[in-house]
Formats: structure tokens, C-alpha cells, sequence
């Protein structure tokens, strides 16, 4: 609600403290249009499909017309896997040169001009897919040209006023293309899936549902935990199958070939695994260090915790494959 409210704000009157801000940090010198000279073009239409193509029309009449446009909360399709995906950022500006800025209102404060890194992060990635979905669209404009720096707007400091950065999200591009240019396409991940899984949600029971979704290869990481309503189900199925990949993406991959949590632990204490290979007997040093640590630790009385110095992300995989194995 209070996010609502803010991006409320910051698009009021016309978008004017919005261009203010867009004008004060892309556009130099020149002063900001006056409310009257900013279009709002309506985008209502009907369907994801309409709603689509009044948006690319709206930036087309925008940018010839050579004027400034706010389009509020437009629609953009972008091919993911072979498939449309739509995409709704906040606002696109156009300016009267033909540049289409993307803008992000964020609810996370920027507290002396500087916002959490992670969330910029998160905020920078998600820009970047909606740049992309642009190009789409300025493909066929004349004269436009999509801006790879885009605003961010934050709450300044705790208050409600608005505070704006511009975040260079070249390399988010360049990254999303790649694993758009690498996703599996759907018809051949539905080609491998057993005849008749449907996910209807208005035919299929609870039980047939669970199955569908089973069917389908997952590649779970905790970082699905804070974009995926699937996250739940895929962190309990990885954790059944004590795949490392529960542990993080870094610790998976420094792990190499060991895939579970069972093949770690029996590596590092010398159950399995070949010793010539380096993550092996990295592994097996860790544990050494572990249980000396822990021995002196139990000689002194003194906690572990923290024992080992420099404890580097193999020692790190181990106490946490083992928290793992307790926990299940
Ligand atoms: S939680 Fe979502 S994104 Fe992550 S593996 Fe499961 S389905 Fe894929």
C-alpha cells in the first residue's frame, strides 16, 4: 500500500516531479517540460494483446510527434523460450529526441543518495527485461532509440519525498540476452513431458496438479525464494533429494561433480571421491581443519564457532551440508 502511494505521488500532476527528476539527472542543463507539455496517452485496452499494441502505438505517435510522453504503466511483450511473456514496468518516458527511459519506483529508501545493493541490484536486472522489451519495439520506430541507463526512483532518506538515481544496466542486458538466447524453448520441454499433463488449474485436481508440476525438471537455488511462488514446493523436492544446490548457487558451484549433500559429506571424509580431483581434497582439508577446530574447541572448553581462520567456502559447504543433513 504505502509503495501504491508513493508511485501515486511521484507520477501526480501530469508526471511533473517525475520529468523534474528525469531532467535533472539524464537530461542536464535543460529544464524540465512543464506540466501541460508532457502527453499521458491512454493505454487502456482489451487483453494482454491490446494492451500491448496501444502501448506500441502510443510510443510510436510519442516519438514522432517529437514530444515528451509519460506512459503509465504500459504493456510489453517479450519472447521468452519461444513463448510471449508481458511485461509492465512502471513508466517509459519519452523525451523529444526519440530516447525511451525506462523508470522503476521502488518502495526501498535511498538514504544519502544511496539504496541497499542488492535491492539496486534486483531492480537493475528487472529494467533490464523491460529494455529489452522495448528494442523490440523501437525496432520498428523511426527515430527512437531505447536508453540502457534507466531511472530509478526511491523514497528520499524515511520520508515520502522522492529521490531518483540513474542505474546503468548495460551489463544486466547483456547477461538477459545471453540466458534468453540459451532458455530451452516450451514446445520442447512439453515434448518431453508424459502424454496429457496439463496445468489447468480449473481441471485438474489437487493430486494430478502436484504431478504435473513434478514432472518438470526444476533447477532450484534459494534466490527462488524471492521471486517464484514455486519456491516452497522446489526447496522441499531439492532438499529431499539432498541436492546441493540448497546451499547456494556459489557453494554448488564450487563443488564441481558432487551434485548431493551425501556425495559431499562421504568425499570430505573419505568415504568416496577420487582424491586427485581438487574439490575432493579440498573437502578433506576442510574437515581436517573442522575437526581440529572442533577437538581443540572440546579441549578448551571454548565454542567453534569461528575457530578456523579463513574458513573459505569449502569449510562453509560442509557445516552447512552438515546443519543440511541435521535439519532433514
Ligand atoms: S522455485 Fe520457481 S524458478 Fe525456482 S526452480 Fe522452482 S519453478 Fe524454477
Amino acid at each position: 500500500m504505502r509503495g501504491n502511494a508513493f508511485e501515486a505521488k511521484v507520477k501526480a500532476d501530469g508526471g511533473t516531479e517525475l520529468m523534474r527528476l528525469l531532467s535533472e539527472r539524464l537530461s542536464g542543463q535543460s529544464p524540465p517540460p512543464a506540466s501541460g507539455e508532457v502527453l499521458v496517452p491512454d493505454l487502456s485496452a482489451a487483453g494482454p494483446e491490446g494492451r500491448t499494441a496501444r502501448t506500441a502505438l502510443a510510443l510510436r505517435e510519442a516519438t514522432e510527434a517529437r514530444a515528451w510522453a509519460l506512459l503509465d504503466h504500459p504493456l510489453l511483450a517479450l519472447e521468452v523460450a519461444g513463448s510471449p511473456a508481458y511485461l509492465e514496468p512502471d513508466a517509459v518516458v519519452v523525451r523529444p529526441d526519440g530516447r525511451w527511459t525506462v523508470v522503476e519506483i521502488k518502495s526501498f529508501p535511498m538514504i544519502d543518495g544511496s539504496a541497499d545493493a542488492a535491492k539496486v541490484g534486483a531492480a537493475a536486472r528487472q529494467a533490464a527485461v523491460y529494455v529489452l522489451a522495448l528494442e523490440r519495439v523501437a525496432l520498428h520506430t523511426a527515430g527512437a532509440e531505447v536508453a540502457d541507463r534507466v531511472l530509478l526512483v526511491c523514497p528520499k532518506d524515511f520520508s515520502n519525498l522522492p529521490a531518483a538515481s540513474v542505474v546503468d544496466v548495460r551489463k544486466q542486458l547483456s547477461v538477459t540476452r545471453r540466458q534468453l538466447a540459451r532458455l530451452t524453448r516450451i514446445e520442447d520441454i512439453a515434448a518431453g513431458l508424459p502424454e496429457g499433463t496439463t496445468f489447468d488449474l480449473g481441471h485438474c485436481s489437487g493430486e494430478e496438479l502436484t504431478a504435473a508440476v513434478e514432472s518438470v525438471a526444476a533447477a532450484y537455488a534459494p534466490e527462488c525464494l524471492s521471486a517464484c511462488e514455486l519456491a516452497f514446493h522446489c526447496r522441499h523436492r531439492a532438499r529431499a533429494e539432498g541436492a546441493v544446490e540448497t546451499l547456494g548457487r556459489g557453494v554448488r558451484g564450487e563443488l564441481g561433480g558432487l551434485t548431493t549433500v551425501g556425495a559431499v559429506l562421504a568425499a570430505a571424509h573419505g568415504g568416496a571421491g577420487d582424491p586427485a580431483d581438487p574439490t575432493v581434497s579440498a573437502l578433506r582439508r576442510a574437515a581436517a581443519l573442522r575437526a581440529e577446530a572442533l577437538a581443540a574447541a572440546g579441549a578448551s572448553g571454548a565454542p567453534a564457532d569461528g575457530a578456523v581462520d579463513g574458513s573459505g567456502p569449502a569449510v562453509s559447504a560442509i557445516g552447512s551440508a552438515n546443519e543440511a543433513v541435521t535439519c532433514r
